[in-house]
């Protein structure tokens, strides 16, 4: 069960990779804040309680400098107390101890001189305080620290012994309590407001989360659509395979029919029906070709040619259709270098591009020329004088399916689908092709080929 659950989770995880770099988003960034936060505010606690420690030890060295000039002076040093003390509002307790002859520690002076005179407790935190009292003893004029606590709040304990002159037995020892409700104040502060942006980083990132699910949608989604997407390639292309034979079949018996004695009128008929299977048939060899490109099924040879006698074999394919529309078509042949190219995909650019130009022409000539260019290129022009394209019409001229829609080419079937292919197998050989043209005038499609 659990084992399932991991195994889909990582599926899912693997199919949508989006969700890692949200999770990411979403642990990392309150944690490296969080993080820094914490180093930020401990660096701070800590430098706030060295600023209050080095006070009151500054404190302890100006006290010991009076009780070492008049020790036996209680009052003096007493009023000296509450002086420092007033000055210090964290300051809670001050006491100056001494060992008495009976082996006790008393009070010598003090915030209340009540005690005076009074055995000191050690409390609170006896055993410490004890410690702390040998270790300044071996050790006078050097401070030492403890933390306790009551009622919940944070107070140190500061001992340091007083020896007069460099001497290394103690006069006395210097007990001062301080509190450290100011400085842990702070802290909380400081970390309350940690958490309140954290609390508002989550917030956001739970927010970009919600659109990140709307992402994680939309790329399954996308993924569907590219399936769905495959699978009408799929069904076009084998369509088109099925309606191959029997449009075949169709052209055969329409060829069969004009060998037997039928009348003008039947004749007619028969070359409607042929120029209509003909169409047909032009459409489903497109249909055939943009699934082979977009799969990468369609094979080219590569052939050393020279590309003169392949343009003029398009351009004689055309000077019928170009005549009976009472155009001009001519080929000026121009020596040229070779080029690398696949003559039967040559034959079917250039029959797009000369078909294309005796098509959208409705008078006037075609032209095909060539020439060597400076860089070493062969091009190939294929020129018109017919309605031309707009600026605007050029730019879309070469995407799947596009096709100029104004008056002239209203009536002029077709399916946007010949210069997308044209394109696609120029590029394919290492060519490259562009328009120049003027709405009105005419236009060049223009080809180049590296030479071989
Ligand atoms: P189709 O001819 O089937 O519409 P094409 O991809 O061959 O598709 O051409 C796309 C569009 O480019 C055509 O619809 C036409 O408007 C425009 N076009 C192509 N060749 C020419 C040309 N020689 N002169 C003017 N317009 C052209």
């Amino acid at each position: 069960m659990l084992a399932e659950l991991f195994t889909r989770g990582l599926r899912f995880a693997r199919e949508n990779p989006q969700i890692l770099y949200t999770l990411l988003l979403a642990i990392a960034i309150p944690a490296a804040f969080f993080w820094t936060s914490e180093q930020f505010l401990r660096v701070a606690r800590e430098n706030q309680e060295r600023m209050e420690v080095s006070r009151v030890v500054l404190l302890t060295d100006v006290f010991a400098i009076f009780t070492e000039e008049r020790f036996e002076d209680v009052p003096y040093l007493e009023e000296r107390i509450r002086s420092i003390v007033s000055q210090n509002s964290t300051m809670v307790g001050f006491r100056f101890i001494v060992a008495s002859s009976s082996g006790t520690y008393d009070v010598h002076a003090s915030l209340s001189s009540g005690e005076d005179g009074q055995p000191f407790l050690f409390t609170p935190g006896t055993a410490r305080t004890a410690f702390l009292f040998d270790l300044a003893g071996s050790n006078p004029s050097s401070s030492y620290f403890s933390v306790y606590y009551e009622d919940g709040t944070r107070y140190m304990r500061t001992i340091r012994a007083i020896a007069p002159g460099g001497s290394r037995i103690p006069l006395g020892y210097l007990v001062i309590d301080f509190s450290m409700a100011q400085v842990d104040a702070v802290a909380a502060k400081n970390i309350q407001n940690a958490y309140a942006v954290l609390v508002l980083i989550v917030v956001l990132i739970v927010a970009m989360l919600a659109r990140q699910a709307k992402i994680i949608d939309y790329a399954t989604l996308y993924k569907r659509l590219e399936e769905v997407d495959k699978m009408k390639d799929d069904f076009v292309s084998m369509a088109a395979h099925e309606l191959r034979s029997p449009l075949t079949v169709i052209r055969g018996y329409v060829d069969l029919l004009g060998d037997l004695s039928i009348d003008e009128s039947g004749k007619q008929l028969l070359k409607n029906i042929d120029m209509s299977a003909q169409q047909l048939n032009a459409l489903v060899g497109d249909i055939l070709d943009v699934s082979k490109l977009q799969e990468g099924r369609m094979s080219f040879k590569s052939e050393s040619l020279d590309p003169a006698e392949h343009i003029a074999m398009v351009v004689d394919s055309f000077k019928k259709p170009a005549a009976d529309k009472g155009l001009t078509l001519s080929y000026e042949p121009t020596a040229l270098p070779k080029i690398s190219v696949d003559p039967d995909r040559l034959r079917q650019v250039l029959i797009n591009l000369v078909g294309n130009a005796v098509k959208y022409t409705p008078s006037g000539s075609v032209t095909v020329k060539t020439a060597l260019l400076k860089d070493g290129r062969v091009e190939i022009r294929v020129s018109d004088t017919g309605m031309g394209i707009t600026a605007e019409d050029q730019k879309k001229l070469f995407q799947k399916f596009y096709r100029v829609k104004n008056a002239d080419t209203e009536k002029i079937t077709g399916t946007g689908l010949g210069l997308w292919i044209t394109a696609q197998i120029v590029a394919s050989m290492k060519g490259v092709i562009s328009v120049e043209s003027i709405r009105g005038k005419g236009s060049d499609f223009i080809l180049t080929f590296p030479s071989a």
